[in-house]
C-alpha cells in the first residue's frame, strides 16, 4: 500500500465528465488499496478568464485581489471532483488552502511554498477519506499587521502544490495527469517526430522546464529534485493508471543508465531582445548596463559583446523577458548618461531554442552540430548562452518550427 499524490492539470477536468473520468482513475487507485490526495487545476480556461475579468476592471490592479479571484478557479474543480468522488462512493472531501494550511511567502501571484500542514490529510486517511485540494493556491500565515490573504503560485502552479503535497506527505509517488502521455523530446505539437522519454534525469527536466517546456512548471521539477519526490506525468486520456507505470519518470541522474548527448528541446517565446549599440569599452561597463535593470527587478538572461562598426567601441546585447520589455528600455533611457551608449534597439520577434542532456558533460562537439545544422539552414544565430547539460540559440521567431525540427533531426531523436 502507497501513498499517492494524484494530480490533474486544465485538461484533465475540463468539464464534469472528464472530472468523472478522472475521478474513475482515483477510485481504481484506491481499489488497488492506496492512499490518495488528489489535486486539481482549475478547469481550462477557466484561469485566464478570471486573468481577464481583473484586468477588465483595472490593468494596474492590486495583486492580493488578484489571487483571491484567480485563486478560485480551483475551488470550484475540488468540490466538483469531491462530488464526482462521492458519485462513485469513495468517501472524499475538499480542503482550500486556507484551511489546510497551505502556506507560503506573501508575494502574490507568485508565491513561494513556505510550509504545509499535513494533520487534516493524514486524518482523512485514518478515516479512510480521499481529500482533494486545489492547486495553485496558498494562504500567507496570519501576522500582526493581518495577513491570512489567500495567494497563488504563478500560472501552471498546480504542479508546484502537487509535488510539495507530496514531499510534505512522504508519498511514495506524485502522478502527474496531462493531455500527453508524458514528456517528450520536443513538444509534441510543434514536432510530429517528437519521441515519449520514458525516463528523465531532474536535472535535464528542470532545464527543459526553466527553457520554456511548459509541461511541467520549473518549482515543481526543483521541489521534486530537492526532495527526491518520484514524479511521473502521464496522459489522462488513457485508460491505464499511473500505478501501471504507463509515463515519464522523473529520476536521479546517477539512475541513468545510458546518457544521451541530447534528451531534448525546449523553446521560448517569453523573450526579447536589446541592443546598446557603441558603448564605451572600459572596466565598469557592465555593471552600469545591469545595475539599473537589476534595480528595476527585470532578469537579464543571454548577453553577448561585440565590436562595434567604428572598431572602438562595443556594441551589447542581451535578452530580458518579453513582459519587461517596456520597463526595461524605461530603465535604460533614464541612465543614457551614465551608460553612454548611442542607440537603443528592442526586437520582440525572437524566439530562444535550446538542447539539453545530461550526456552533454562527456561529449564534444554538441554545440558545433547545433550550429552547423542552423547555418545550413540559413538560420542566423543571434546570441549563444551555455551551462554544463545545454546549449542556447536565439533566433528569429519565424524559424522555431524549423530549427526544433532540424535539431531533432540532427541529435537523432526522431521517432522511428
Ligand atoms: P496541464 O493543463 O495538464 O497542466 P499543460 O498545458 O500545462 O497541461 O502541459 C501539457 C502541455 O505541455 C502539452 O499539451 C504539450 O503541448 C506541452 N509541452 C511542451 N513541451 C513538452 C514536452 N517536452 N513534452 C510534453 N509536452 C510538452
Ligand atoms: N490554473 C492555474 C493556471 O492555469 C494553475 C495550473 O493549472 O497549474 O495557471
Ligand atoms: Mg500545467
Amino acid at each position: 500500500m502507497a501513498t499517492l499524490v494524484l494530480k490533474f492539470g486544465g485538461t484533465s477536468v475540463a468539464n464534469p465528465e472528464r472530472i468523472q473520468n478522472a475521478a474513475k482513475k482515483v477510485k481504481a487507485e484506491l481499489d488497488l488499496g492506496h492512499k490518495i490526495v488528489v489535486v486539481v487545476s482549475a478547469m481550462s480556461g477557466v484561469t485566464n478568464q478570471l486573468v481577464e475579468y481583473v484586468r477588465t476592471i483595472t490593468p494596474s490592479y492590486d495583486p492580493s485581489e488578484y489571487d483571491v479571484v484567480v485563486a478560485s478557479g480551483e475551488q470550484v474543480t475540488s468540490g466538483l471532483m469531491a462530488l464526482a468522488l462521492q458519485q462513485l462512493d469513495v468517501k472524499a472531501r475538499s480542503y482550500q488552502g486556507w484551511q489546510l494550511p497551505f502556506y507560503s511567502s506573501d508575494k502574490h501571484e507568485k508565491a513561494r511554498i513556505d510550509e504545509i500542514g499535513t494533520d487534516l490529510m493524514k486524518d482523512c486517511f485514518k478515516q479512510n477519506i480521499t481529500p482533494v485540494i486545489p492547486g495553485f493556491q496558498g494562504v500567507t500565515r496570519p501576522s500582526k499587521d493581518g495577513g491570512n490573504r489567500i495567494t497563488t503560485l504563478g500560472r501552471g502552479g498546480s504542479d508546484t502544490s502537487a509535488v510539495a503535497l507530496a514531499a510534505a506527505l512522504k508519498a511514495d509517488r506524485c502522478d502527474i495527469y496531462t493531455d500527453v502521455n508524458g514528456i517528450y523530446t520536443s513538444d509534441p505539437r510543434l514536432v510530429q517526430k517528437a519521441k515519449k522519454i520514458n525516463r528523465i534525469a531532474y536535472e535535464e527536466m528542470l532545464e527543459l522546464a526553466s527553457l520554456g517546456s511548459k509541461v511541467l512548471q520549473t518549482r515543481s521539477v526543483e521541489l521534486a529534485m530537492n526532495y527526491k519526490v518520484p514524479v511521473q506525468v502521464l496522459s489522462t486520456f488513457e485508460t491505464t493508471v499511473g500505478s501501471d507505470l504507463p509515463g515519464t519518470f522523473l529520476i536521479d541522474e546517477d539512475a541513468m543508465m545510458e546518457k544521451q548527448m541530447v534528451t531534448g528541446l525546449a523553446h521560448s517565446r517569453d523573450e526579447a531582445r536589446i541592443t546598446l549599440t557603441n558603448v564605451e569599452d572600459k572596466p565598469g561597463m557592465l555593471a552600469r548596463i545591469f545595475g539599473p535593470l537589476a534595480e528595476a527587478n527585470i532578469n537579464v538572461d543571454m548577453i553577448v559583446q561585440a565590436a562595434s562598426d567604428d572598431g572602438k567601441t562595443v556594441d551589447v546585447t542581451f535578452t530580458v523577458p518579453r513582459a519587461d520589455i517596456v520597463r526595461a528600455t524605461e530603465a535604460l533611457t533614464n541612465n543614457k548618461q551614465t551608460i553612454a551608449y548611442k542607440e537603443l534597439q528592442t526586437n520582440k520577434d525572437v524566439v530562444k531554442i535550446s538542447v539539453v542532456g545530461v550526456g552533454m558533460r562527456s561529449y564534444a562537439g554538441v554545440g558545433q552540430m547545433m550550429f552547423k545544422a542552423l547555418a545550413d539552414k540559413g538560420i542566423n544565430i543571434q546570441v549563444v548562452s551555455t551551462s554544463e547539460i545545454k546549449i542556447s540559440v536565439l533566433i528569429e521567431e519565424a524559424y522555431t518550427e524549423l530549427a526544433l525540427r532540424t535539431l531533432h533531426t540532427t541529435y537523432q531523436l526522431d521517432a522511428a
